[in-house]
């Protein structure tokens, strides 16, 4: 099993011809929700990708959390352990200018809230082959969480977004890194994608370093491979690294080499970017497999 530790959102956008200034009022043009945060994301794209996944955070009573709770449920996700808590689902305001750009306010919200390990957690945590991470919920969370696991025997795999100094004992914990290459540069204090990764990968772990378009990076001791994107076009990148990282997970578990776990995320992350949006774009199993041997 799979057990995710992590955020739920609801991603509140709004697109715009031009963000307000200062103490203005403009027009939007659309607004949508979209069920979001890195937790929420990687286990639907690990549950879809045909993981036995549960997901355990905290979501508030309220119908933005029944909406999330749902989708996930939906997906086969085991929503069990997952928190009510008297704080509000997490939310995220976006504004999209006519350009692309974006202005994000981050309420955490319940997701705050989760600050200690819960019976629950372990509980999950025990279950699982790998507990996946990101750094959406309190940091010293995330550590005792990894700590836990590691005293367990369960591979921890954390995806440092969003990216800040990580304390070594966090690190140290960590079996497989998966930092985009803006986390990666600003975990190593190194510009190059490349030479982070080989410095993150000097503790021991395996550090996968994701390029965009370039595709990835796997660096570990004494072995490095690229993983190619596959050709695609882009429509939508929202949740690529998150798709990621959630059917790479599936692939480990399920006892793959690492060669193939990593064609796999690569295909499914593929998959996303053709499509708009988050949840929406992200490929199950069948999918996955046909794209791999179109
Ligand atoms: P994040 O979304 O965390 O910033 P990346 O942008 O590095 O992560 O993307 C994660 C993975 O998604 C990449 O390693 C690649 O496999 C895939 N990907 C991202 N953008 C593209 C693209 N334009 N074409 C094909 N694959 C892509």
């Amino acid at each position: 099993m799979i057990t995710v530790l992590g955020s739920a959102n609801m991603d509140l956008v709004v697109t715009v011809d031009r963000a307000p200034g200062r103490g203005e009022t403009v027009t939007g043009r659309t607004f949508t929700t979209v069920p979001g945060g890195k937790g929420a994301n990687q286990a639907l794209a690990a549950a879809r990708a045909g993981g036995e996944v549960a997901f355990v955070g905290a979501v508030g009573d309220d119908e933005f959390g029944r909406g999330i709770t749902s989708l996930l449920a939906g997906d086969g996700v085991d929503v069990s352990g997952l928190a009510v808590s008297d704080q509000p689902t997490g939310t995220a305001h976006i504004t999209v200018d006519a350009t692309g750009d974006n202005s994000i306010v981050v309420v955490p919200g319940a997701n705050g809230t989760v600050t200690s390990l819960t019976d629950a957690h372990r509980a999950a945590i025990d279950a699982a082959e790998i507990v996946l991470l990101q750094l959406e919920l309190p940091l010293g969370l995330v550590a005792e969480a990894a700590r836990y696991a590691r005293s367990r025997g369960v591979r921890v795999m954390l995806t440092p977004a969003p990216a800040v100094p990580l304390p070594p004992e966090l690190l140290t914990a960590v079996d497989v890194l998966v930092p985009n290459e803006h986390e990666a540069a600003l975990l190593a204090g190194v510009a190059d994608p490349v030479a982070a990764a080989r410095s993150l990968a000097a503790g021991g772990g395996d550090v996968v370093v994701t390029l965009g378009g370039r595709g990835a990076l796997r660096v570990a001791a004494g072995a490095e491979t690229a993983v190619p994107a596959f050709a695609v076009e882009a429509v939508d990148t929202t949740a690529a690294g998150d798709t990621f990282a959630g059917v790479l997970a599936v692939g480990l578990a399920a006892g793959l080499d690492w060669d193939d776990a990593l064609r796999r995320a690569s295909a499914a992350a593929a998959l996303s970017v053709r499509r708009p949006g988050a949840s929406s774009s992200m490929p199950d199993r069948a999918e996955i497999d046909a794209f791999l041997t179109e």
